[in-house]
């Protein structure tokens, strides 16, 4: 092994303590030949810190300026790293985005990473220096500072680890790898070894938590390979996230997931004519309203049908006022709503090649006396939508029924 990226998440860096650990953590690595590169996040909590104090000081504080701000956290963490790592006899230096640089294009506070200029850090590495890069910063083309969004550091991590050509990108956080399931509600929750990108990304609402969305997707699509692993527990092999040919499936699924701020409209007797789903949805699209699962009914009389779909809880008040105001425009005969509403998740890429997934998770439901609201699927996820009160249940019933206890 060569090169490997190292990102150390927000709790992981929180105090002096912990960064003391991390500096640790990365002098027992720093042995042989190898070459280090850490990105670390801001410490947790200083990053929101400084947003509350952008919006005390100004109620329309400039986004370029929040930039500015808001990127200083990554710099304190780099800088006491970077010391610590020199006080233990390591050889170390901090790079801000600006000095690699770390090239950004479209909007302040939430740009996009275009480039890493690897011959800068290399040239350091090659001195056997391990290169401490803030996450979450960049420069503009206009030489302006930018950032990438909240969270963003691990996309940093996995920018930083593609234009290395790295052979690891690990990704240090306060959890142990990605579990089957919550362990908060479900005692039998496992850690998985491997997973693969499509199905951590349809896990939102389990492997979100653990890693933004958008870097496992930068991720898949430069193909590096990422393992999640605990900074209080650096010894035990965490989790792995790689393509799926490089998973053999011995289990049909991989994960239960479920969320907890779905809600559900459903429009009665709309006609059954072309151009009414459009004239529902396109005001919600207008309005940013993200939809989720969408059901629309065979109309018995092709004269009327139901429309039901579901958005997030928080949309739900805006969303009521805009299938309100459409009134005007369409007909309908009635609008029924429900905010105690969540999404439960089977997700597997084992289910392609196994029948009868569907059938399993509705009969094991349905023996739980667990009604299914609304259902919706994708190749490796099958998602039914439950009263609030039955979530726990659900999961802990199919995480069961599905092997994964
Ligand atoms: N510090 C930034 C945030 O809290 C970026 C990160 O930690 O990933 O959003
Ligand atoms: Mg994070």
């Amino acid at each position: 092994m060569n090169t490997i990226v190292m990102k150390f998440g927000g709790t992981s860096v929180a105090n002096i303590d912990r960064i003391k650990n991390v500096a640790d953590i990365i002098k027992s690595k720093k042995k042989n030949s190898i070459k280090i590169v850490v990105v670390v996040s801001a410490m947790a909590g200083v990053t929101n810190d400084l947003c509350e104090k952008s919006k005390a000081i100004s109620k329309n504080f400039s986004n370029e300026e929040y930039d500015v701000l808001l990127s200083s956290g990554e710099q304190v963490t780099s800088a006491l790293l970077s010391g610590c790592l020199i006080d233990k006899g390591v050889k170390a230096r901090s790079m801000l985005a600006w000095q690699i640089p770390i090239v950004t294009e479209g909007q302040h506070k939430n740009s996009r990473i275009l480039s890493v200029n690897s011959k800068s850090i290399f040239k350091y590495l090659d001195e056997d220096y391990v290169v401490i890069v803030p996450g979450f910063q960049g420069i503009s083309e206009q030489m302006k500072i930018s950032t990438i969004g909240r969270g963003g550091s691990d996309a940093s991590a996995v920018a930083v680890a593609k234009a290395l050509n790295a052979d690891r990108c690990e990704i240090f956080t306060d959890v142990e790898g990605i579990f089957t399931t919550n362990p908060q509600i479900c005692n039998e929750a496992k850690k998985i070894e491997k997973i693969s990108y499509d199905e951590i990304l349809e896990m939102s609402s389990l492997g979100a938590k653990v890693m933004q969305s958008s870097s496992v997707q930068k991720a898949m699509m430069n193909n590096v390979e990422i393992f999640v692993k605990s900074t209080f527990s650096p010894e035990k092999s965490g989790t792995q996230i790689l393509s799926d040919d490089k998973i053999s499936y011995n289990k049909v699924i991989t994960g239960v997931a479920y969320t907890n701020d779905d809600a559900k409209i459903t429009l009665i007797g709309v006609k059954d004519k072309p151009g009414v789903a459009s004239a529902i949805f396109k005001p919600l699209n207008d309005q940013n309203i993200i939809i989720d699962m969408i059901v629309q009914n065979i109309s018995a009389d092709s004269k009327k049908t139901d429309v039901t779909f579901t958005v997030k809880r928080d949309d739900m008040p805006k969303a009521k006022n805009i299938i309100n105001e459409l009134k005007k425009n369409i007909d309908y005969d009635d609008l029924l709503t429900d905010a105690k509403v969540s999404k439960v998740s089977i997700v597997g890429a084992g289910m392609i090649t196994h029948p009868g997934v569907a059938y399993k998770m509705f009969d094991a439901l349905s023996s739980k006396n667990i009604n299914i609201l609304v259902i919706s699927t994708s190749e490796i996820r099958i998602s039914v939508l439950v009263n609030d009160k039955n979530v726990e249940l659900a999961v802990k019933t199919l995480h069961s029924v599905f092997e994964l206890d």
